[in-house]
């Protein structure tokens, strides 16, 4: 049964079109009971997002990670509007492309040395399933079916889909839901010792117990190196990551670095794992691998795990998205590295790395403020109770700034370039809450 003729002028207002979306689109963890308001944005330029109103929000979030070089970069524009005279996409069974070439070289290049072979997938979450799948199907060609499970630490997240969620903290990320489907995997506990702290041996014990006593069901160990994102904002001691390479290769298990929130210098170096001075067998990419322009990701792995699947009894690694290695998408990617790589994008980050301890530890002396922690360009103020997000992001609007703050969480990421007068408003908007 048709509903309705298409009306194609549907909206005769911003009011309009807002009213239907609040009723009919859902939006990133949201109920469709009464949501949360949502700010319509009109357009984006530099690290401005502009509303509906006219108003000019700067932007904290970088679109989740993402936008590392601001919005309308006229160099992403170009490569986006001359890739889209050539071909906007074409199957990638069969069919091949320079710009997915020139970006699984750059990629490569970039990435830890054993990192060899690309599989890019088309959204985050996607690239850790492919980094699960290539985990598990590596076994199987090994003739050790029973090496199925991950080894993870609570307070991750890897992503929505369901080998993702398995994954990621099982109280965070709400497994009691769907416990009934859901794989069960093995957590350790959360790394304790912050990133410029002592290392604490303490820290490693429970990993190490769990390892040991999994080792013969373990595929791999799946960890966000140095940041945990959206599972809490704590940045850990790269020693962590050290001892793990250290007990995965003594164990034989795989080790995944999930680099989707770390790629691409935001936490000061290029990857995370680069604090630690290691390489894991399967990294994970996406985020700001195009610079915020679209959806995009990559899977790397070694050798050894691209030819222990290969050279196996099943040797084909079973995934293929429609949109694998889009065009457009892999074009803006290479700009964006290209734009990356160009820029002083260390200095960048160490200068707002710099602004943001000037600006934020002060804060500590509030009693609202339970910590404060920057690393790189990111900027957290992890309050005792958790904000009231409704009030607080229309007191940030207000403010001129575009923040979102989840729980007890108040944190920013903004692209590098940013200049130290809108930084300094961010912080201050931040600050309003201590
Ligand atoms: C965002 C994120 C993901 C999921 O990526 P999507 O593109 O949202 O699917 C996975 N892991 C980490 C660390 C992330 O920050």
């Amino acid at each position: 049964m048709k509903k309705t003729p298409l009306n194609k002028a549907p909206f005769a207002s911003t009011q309009d079109w807002l009213a239907f979306d609040r009723k009919h689109l859902w939006h990133p963890y949201t109920s469709m009971v009464d949501p949360l308001p949502c700010y319509p944005v009109d357009s984006a330029s530099g690290v401005r997002l502009k509303l509906a109103d006219g108003r000019e929000l700067i932007d904290g979030m970088g679109s989740w990670w993402c936008a590392i070089h601001g919005y309308n970069h006229p160099r992403l524009n170009q490569a986006l509007r001359e890739q889209s005279e050539k071909m906007s996409h074409v199957m990638f069974g069969g069919i091949t492309h320079e710009p997915a070439a020139r970006l699984g070289k750059y990629l490569v290049d970039l990435t830890p040395a054993p990192l060899q072979h690309v599989f890019l997938a088309d959204s985050g979450s996607i690239s850790i399933e492919v980094a699960l799948k290539m985990a598990l199907q590596y076994w199987y060609s090994q003739g050790k079916p029973e090496r199925h499970k991950l080894l993870t630490v609570r307070g991750g997240y890897h992503g929505d889909p369901f080998a993702c969620m398995s994954v990621c903290d099982p109280v965070n990320g709400m497994h009691h839901i769907f416990q009934s489907i859901l794989p069960k995997q093995i957590f350790a506990p959360a790394p304790q010792t912050r990133f410029d702290a002592d290392w604490q041996p303490d820290d490693m014990t429970e990993f190490k117990r769990l390892l040991a006593q999994h080792q013969h069901e373990l595929a791999a160990v799946i960890l966000e190196p140095i940041v945990q994102g959206a599972g809490g904002m704590r940045f850990y001691s790269p020693e962590y990551l050290r001892q793990v390479r250290q007990l995965c290769d003594e164990y034989g298990v795989l080790l995944i670095f999930d680099e989707i929130a770390t790629g691409f210098g935001r936490s000061g170096k290029l990857f995370a794992a680069e604090h630690a001075g290691i390489s894991p067998d399967i990294m994970c990419l996406g985020k700001a691998l195009t610079g915020g322009y679209m959806t995009l990701a990559a899977t790397l792995a070694s050798t050894q795990v691209a030819m222990g699947i290969s050279q196996g009894e099943a040797p084909m690694l079973m995934h293929g998205p429609t949109f694998m290695a889009n065009p457009l998408a892999c074009a803006v990617a290479c700009a964006s590295i290209e734009t990356l790589l160009d820029s002083p994008w260390q200095q960048q980050v160490q200068h707002i790395a710099r602004i943001l301890r000037e600006e934020l530890l002060p804060a500590l002396d509030s009693d609202k403020v339970a910590d404060v922690r920057v690393l790189g360009a990111i900027g957290v103020i992890e309050m005792k109770a958790a904000v009231d997000v409704a009030v607080v992001q229309q007191q940030f609007v207000d403010f001129g700034v575009w923040i979102r703050p989840f729980g007890k969480l108040v944190y920013i990421m903004p692209a590098y370039l940013m200049a130290e007068a809108d930084l300094r408003q961010l912080t201050a908007g931040m600050k309003l809450l201590c």
